[in-house]
């Protein structure tokens, strides 16, 4: 799981991430929502140390990623990380895209790393798509990559950053049906999206951020369906 507590994080004197509070229990999924700007991103990279915060604890799978002494790697072993551009290596097959962090960081064997990748990859359905390479895939596809790749590494939490805002309208069906199976396979899942109806179905809670703090959290019917904040219900009028 996770557990942020009085987290800060500012750019210059631009204070970006104002004492975030956030839990994600081991087996829960939690959509994280709110307007362009208000630090999901930021929240969501501190998570992994990608952004180094200026206040808070972090306690993540395990790991106390504010305390100086964390094994980086180690932990982000057990933090899979999905983004909206799906920073598949393009140089590489999609097989090969899910085995090099196996090989390079577990370093596991070959064998073991395709056994692996292949079989996440029939976990996103992609499993005779092993030898072409991501621009011979859809964009729905690549995103599929991108978490068959994440998920070789066995992580205990994923982080999804708007996982489906930069696909075809026809392709974001596939994507969150695979993000449903995961959740349903129990894993433990930070989700940044705009997806209202994924959010109301397959969350156990939402947050609703807005100036860099939580404004509204709690069940997913409660928050989308009967928001209590005025900037919550703001947001909902605009995005559904
Ligand atoms: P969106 O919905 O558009 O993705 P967001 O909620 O993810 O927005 P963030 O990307 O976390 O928002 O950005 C929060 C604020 O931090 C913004 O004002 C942004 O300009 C600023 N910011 C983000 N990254 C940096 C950076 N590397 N350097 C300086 N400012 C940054
Ligand atoms: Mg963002």
């Amino acid at each position: 799981g996770v557990d942020i507590a009085g987290l800060r994080k500012s750019y210059g004197s631009n204070e970006v991430l104002k004492g975030i509070d956030l839990t994600v229990k081991p087996g829960q999924v939690v959509c994280l929502i709110g307007p362009s700007g208000s630090g999901k991103s930021t929240l969501l990279r501190c998570v992994n140390l990608l952004e180094q915060p200026n206040g808070g604890t972090i306690h993540v799978a395990g790991f106390e990623t504010t305390d100086p002494e964390v094994n980086l790697d180690k932990m982000r072993q057990n933090v899979g990380m999905v983004f909206q551009q799906f920073n598949l290596f393009p140089h590489l097959t999609v097989l090969e895209n899910c085995t090099v962090a196996q090989l390079k960081v577990l370093k596991r064997s070959k064998k073991d790393a395709e056994k692996t990748a292949r079989e996440n990859l029939e976990r996103v359905g992609l499993g005779d798509f092993g030898g072409r390479y991501p621009d011979q895939l859809s964009g729905g596809q690549q995103q599929r990559v991108a978490i068959a790749r994440a998920l070789s590494m066995e992580p205990t939490l994923m982080l999804f950053d708007e996982p489906t805002s930069a696909l075809d309208p026809e392709t974001v069906g596939e994507v969150l049906s695979i993000m449903k199976n995961l959740a349903k396979s129990g894993m433990t899942m930070l989700v940044v999206t705009h997806e209202m109806s994924f959010a109301k179905e397959v969350a156990d809670r939402v947050v609703f951020m807005d100036g860099g703090v939580v404004v509204e959290e709690g069940k997913a019917a409660e928050v989308i369906g009967n928001p209590q904040q005025p900037r919550t219900q703001d947001f909902l009028r605009r995005v559904l």
